[in-house]
This record gives C-alpha cells, structure tokens and sequence, in this order.
C-alpha cells in the first residue's frame, strides 16, 4: 500500500515515515517545510535505509494537489500538515483557518476524484475544550478556546460530512495527547523554531543552557502538585497508532475518533522530576502566573483505541525523558 503523509517532514509525521516503512508500507511525503528542515528527510532515509519519495508542495494549492494525486497512485492519506501553535493562532487566525481547512478541503477533493477511499486526521485534545469529567471519552462534548482548536474541530465536521455523502470512504481521526519523546536512533525529533511554546523542547533548551530557566505556569491547580496535569505520550508510540489506524480503515468505510493518550496523567513537576533523574541534569525553574487557556488536568480513556485499533501505548515516562534528550542534545 502506497500511503501518502502530508506534513510528513515535521516532528510526529517524520515519525510515521519511520514506523509505515518498518511495516512494509510505501511511503510518499509531502510538505511545504512551512515548520521543518528538508534534512529531516535524509534522517528518515538514514533509519529506514532506503530513499522514501518527497514532493515539496503546499496542500493549499489545488492545483499541485491534484497534480500528486494523478501522477502518484496513493491508497491512503495520513493528513498531518497543518499550523500548530495555539498562541501564534490567536494573532494570525486567517493564516490559520486557510492553511488547516483548505489544505483539507484540497486532499478531500483529490481523494474523491481519484477515487482514495482511506484517511487519517490529525487532530488534538484541544477539542474536548476545557474538560468537565475526565478522563475524555470520544464520546464527550467539543468546544474550543482558539482559532487552533477550532480548525480541528471544523476539519473533524468536514471530514464527518463528506463521509456521510460518500459511504465507501473511510475516516479515521485520531485525537492525539501530548506527544514528547524522540526516536531511538537520535535522528529525528522535536526541533521548534524561536523559543518552545511546549513543556519537553522549552526543557531541553534549558537542559542545554539555551534558556536559564523553566517558567512554571502557575502551582494552584487542583491538582497533586497544584501544576498542570497532562497525559504524556511517546512519539513512538503515536506514530504506531497510525499504523494502526491505516489497517483499520482498509477494512472498515465510515467514520470514526479514537484517543491516542496513555490514559495517565503526569503534573509539570512530575515531568521535570524524571527528566532530572533519568538524564543526571538539573533544571532550574521558578513558579510564575498560570497561561491564560490552560486547564489544570487533561488524559485520555485510551480504551477505545485498545479494543478497536489493538493499539496501546507502551513506553514510559522516562522513556520520553531520555529519548528527548538524546536527540536534543545532538541537534
Ligand atoms: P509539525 O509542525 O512538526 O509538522 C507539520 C508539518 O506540516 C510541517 O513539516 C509543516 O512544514 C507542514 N505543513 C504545514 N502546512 C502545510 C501545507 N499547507 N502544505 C504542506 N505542508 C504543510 O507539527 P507536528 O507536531 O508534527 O504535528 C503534526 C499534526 O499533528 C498537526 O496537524 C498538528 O496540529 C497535530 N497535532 C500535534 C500535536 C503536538 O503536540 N505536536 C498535538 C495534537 C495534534
Ligand atoms: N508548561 C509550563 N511551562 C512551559 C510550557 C508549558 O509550565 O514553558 C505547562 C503548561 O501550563 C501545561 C503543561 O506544561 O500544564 C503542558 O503544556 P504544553 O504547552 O506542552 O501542552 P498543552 O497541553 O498546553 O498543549
């Protein structure tokens, strides 16, 4: 099967190269490099030990889209190309709404024309909004708090939509956690330009004396610890879920979400702890005010993913902690 990873270049798709080619998938990559470096690319190569085809292109442009699609003879799309950045959506909302849900509304009509039935989507915790039970079932109310978080959401209703016109077309949105952690091999990573909006890069800019100092953002949650609690989840084994997630819609047509989180949550401290003790390195922080749009807990019930998809997440905390480290120190 020939499976087509746009935004495949940037950190979780890179990771998807690796783990589709590992199971004997054909994989083409197309990006704009908007949020990523073309020597990632070799990276790939290098683990996978082979050249895995790359088409520089803006899933914005019909035109190039359409174009890959007919030249390309692709079986499914993982569609991960996209902006990311929660902040940067706030001050840039167009550039946002036109990159996420063109480029969608771009693959989705390719898919139809060149008759592509099987899909997975990128999409994010951030939808469950500001949780009122936890953990986040599937099944559980949406909303949004950012122009970000909304081009998920309106690209989960799109693809819903078109799935319900065309019942031979299978959908598979994946809601990913917090992903953190970096391949073995310490080729490919999180690499993100400016200073890291993110908890582990912003760590490992201090692990390396980039930044003096960790800004804890507020430390009177109703949580253990009083910081923040996510549901950490190793690249690895995101990415995994995508192979997963490919079988499933090869013998499956419809629509469905499934969580990609470990279903336990870990506070702030709790990540700079281990990532002291499991890299020997101490990382200084001081408490400062909470980030406005924070909630103080977010995790998974990863269930559905285990009985469906057979997924579940396998590495541990401290395999995140080490394995960021061991790319971040290198590049
Ligand atoms: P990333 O920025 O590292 O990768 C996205 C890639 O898409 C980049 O290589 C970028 O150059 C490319 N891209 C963006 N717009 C494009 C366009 N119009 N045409 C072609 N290429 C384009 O981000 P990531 O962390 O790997 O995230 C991948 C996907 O997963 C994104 O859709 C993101 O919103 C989603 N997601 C990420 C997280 C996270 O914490 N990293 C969490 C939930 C969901
Ligand atoms: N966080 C922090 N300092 C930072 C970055 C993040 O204290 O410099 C906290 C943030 O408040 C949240 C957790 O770390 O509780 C994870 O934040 P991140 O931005 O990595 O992911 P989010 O869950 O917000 O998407």
């Amino acid at each position: 099967m020939k499976i087509l990873l746009t935004g495949g270049a940037g950190y979780i798709g890179s990771h998807i190269a690796v783990e589709l080619c590992n199971q004997g998938y054909e994989v083409i990559i197309g990006d704009n490099f908007s949020n990523s470096k073309p020597e990632v690319l070799n990276k790939i190569n290098t683990i996978v030990g082979k050249e895995i085809e790359f088409h520089e292109i803006d899933f914005t442009n019909k035109e190039a889209t359409f174009e890959l699609f007919e030249k390309s003879n692709i079986d499914a799309v993982i569609h991960l190309a996209g902006l990311k950045a929660v902040g940067e959506s706030c001050i840039m909302p167009i550039e946002y709404y036109r990159n996420n849900i063109v480029s969608t509304l771009n693959i989705a009509e390719a898919m139809k024309k060149y008759d592509v039935r099987n899909l997975v989507f990128s999409s994010s915790a951030t939808v469950y909004g500001v949780p009122k039970e936890l953990p986040l079932k599937e099944g559980m109310p949406t909303s949004c708090t950012n122009p970000y978080g909304w081009t998920k959401l309106m690209n989960e209703q799109i693809l819903t939509d078109i799935s319900k016109a065309n019942p031979s077309f299978s959908v598979v949105l994946l809601r990913y956690f917090n992903p953190i952690g970096a391949h073995e091999s310490g080729l490919i990573g999180e690499d993100p330009n400016g200073i890291p909006n993110n908890l582990m890069p912003y760590i490992t800019r201090v692990a390396k004396g980039v930044l003096p100092e960790l800004n804890i953002f507020g430390n009177d949650y109703p949580t253990k610890d009083g910081t923040g609690v996510r549901d950490y989840i190793h690249v690895v084994d995101l990415a995994k879920g995508h192979v997963d997630a490919i079988k499933f819609v090869e013998t499956h047509a419809g629509i469905e979400i499934f969580n990609l989180g470990t279903g336990v949550g870990y506070s702030v401290l709790d990540i700079v702890k281990t990532f002291s003790k499991v890299n020997n390195i101490e990382i200084p922080y001081q408490i400062v005010g909470r980030r406005d749009g924070d909630v103080a807990e977010c995790y998974a019930d990863p269930s559905k993913a285990k009985e469906e998809l057979g997924w579940i997440a396998t590495k541990s905390l401290e395999d995140m902690c080490r394995d960021s480290w061991n790319f971040a120190k290198n590049n």
